[in-house]
């Protein structure tokens, strides 16, 4: 038995890259970022009116009311390019440029213009620089703005955009495999009969690992039959970068999954992790095709994949930090925790009223109890040896990975 931290270790030492994909910006949410973003443009590319009013300069705006003549207009898109003279003031739009020789904008509520006179009142002064974004005060061409490794999310698109990344390039998605072993198991579309259960375990394990980025692959369940294990599990091998199975990595008479993976000649790094729940976890490497055999109990299926799974599948596409996001909790309520092994108890975020964010243990019936799981939003980490963490403890906790946006073109055009 091996610890979490040592198991992550030997996970990331042999996971590599899948490559790189170039997808079209509209793509690219929710995908890991494989080259660094350079700006090539400053910004703003001009210096640019922040406000609708008029362009003067400050000395002249100093004893108000003061009476200046409109020498012009500059809108967005199209700018008065002629320099504006002591007595002028040009009219001026949100994110047009700042004609030369205007050192601050006034806003158009501050002034009055007379119609047709060609005369504009301002009737408050302006400190130099006033609502005017200097060229460049945002970013530099040349400067890098987003780097390699980071996950593309929404607030990132205008930056794509901006620059010009049409094209972005993102780690390629890894091919994965789901494979559910268990002679109780029937697809979600059977009626169990005497003594079967239906398989949830390989949805689970696609819902994750497509949240993970992967694309993913639902083998034929698979009966507790060393033969037909060793033939599914070749196969799959041959047209996956990762396998991933449930079940059959336990002390039963029917537990065949780690002796098929030997008996193909997988190198087999660790089956036993000081983690409570999901002991059983194995982590094999078959060829060039990393192998998850992971627990048989949803729960631990759901943890096991988010802690090891996830990660590789995450290192895959060249993420800099593959792992949950880890925060700090009060804890709501007392859990009891495991002599030899760390657990990962799952829980409910919420805040108070003061803002603090609290973990609520989950009431759950252990880890085959994935009805009481569906409402967890995060696992607490309770360190090996802890007999008891008493509520209102400071605690380490996991954000379990939340809901995408769906498979599909997200931009309408109506036509269809
Ligand atoms: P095992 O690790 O194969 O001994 O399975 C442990 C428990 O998890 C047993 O109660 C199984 O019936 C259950 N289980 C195994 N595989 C699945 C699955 N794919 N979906 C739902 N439950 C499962
Ligand atoms: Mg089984």
């Amino acid at each position: 038995m091996i610890p979490i931290a040592e198991a992550i270790g030997i996970v990331l030492r042999q996971t590599s890259g899948t490559g790189v994909d170039s997808v079209s910006l509209v793509d690219a949410l929710g995908r890991i970022l494989a080259e660094d973003i350079i700006a090539d443009t400053d910004l703003p590319p001009f210096d640019r009116a922040q406000m609708d009013g008029y362009a003067v300069r400050a000395a002249d705006v100093a004893d108000i009311p003061a009476q200046l003549r409109i020498a012009g207009e500059s809108a967005a898109g199209a700018g008065w390019h002629q320099e504006m003279k002591a007595g002028e003031a040009v009219r001026i739009m949100t994110g047009a440029p700042v004609p030369e020789g205007a050192d601050a904008v006034q806003q158009v509520e501050l002034t009055r213009e007379e119609d047709g006179d060609g005369y504009v009142e301002i009737l408050e002064s302006v400190e130099i620089g006033r609502s005017i974004v200097k060229r460049a005060a945002e970013i530099k061409a040349g400067e890098t703005v987003l780097r390699a490794g980071e996950d593309i999310n929404a607030a990132m698109i205008a930056t794509l955009a901006s620059f010009g990344y049409a094209q972005v390039k993102v780690g390629r998605r890894p091919r994965v495999a789901v494979m559910a072993t268990g002679s109780e198991l029937v697809d979600v579309d059977q009626k169990p009969g005497p003594d079967q259960i239906r398989d949830s375990n390989n949805y689970t394990i696609a819902a994750y690992a497509a949240l993970s980025g992967a694309t993913v692959q639902r083998l034929p369940l698979a009966g507790d039959d060393p033969n037909e294990l060793k033939r599914q599990i070749a196969a799959a091998a041959e047209r996956s970068d990762v396998l991933i199975t449930s079940g059959g990595v336990s002390m039963g008479v029917y537990d065949f999954t780690k002796a098929a993976l030997k008996e193909l000649g997988a190198e087999i790094f660790f089956e036993r992790v000081a983690l409570r729940p999901g002991k059983p976890t194995v982590f094999a490497k078959l060829g060039d095709t990393l192998v998850f055999g992971l627990p048989g109990n949803p729960v631990s299926v759901a943890v096991t994949f988010n802690l090891f799974a996830r990660t590789a599948l995450r290192v895959m596409q060249g993420a800099r930090q593959p792992g949950l996001i880890e925060e700090t909790a009060i804890l709501g309520r007392s859990v009891k925790g495991s002599i030899d092994r760390e657990s990962y108890l799952p829980a409910i975020l919420r805040t108070d009223r003061r803002g603090i964010l609290i973990a609520e243990p989950l009431k759950w019936g252990g880890s085959s109890d994935f009805v009481a799981f569906a409402r967890a939003t995060a696992l607490i980490d309770v360190p090996a040896g802890e007999h008891e963490i008493k509520a209102r403890a400071l605690v380490k906790i996991l954000r379990l990975p939340g809901s995408a946006p769906k498979e599909q073109d997200i931009y309408s055009n109506g036509a269809s």
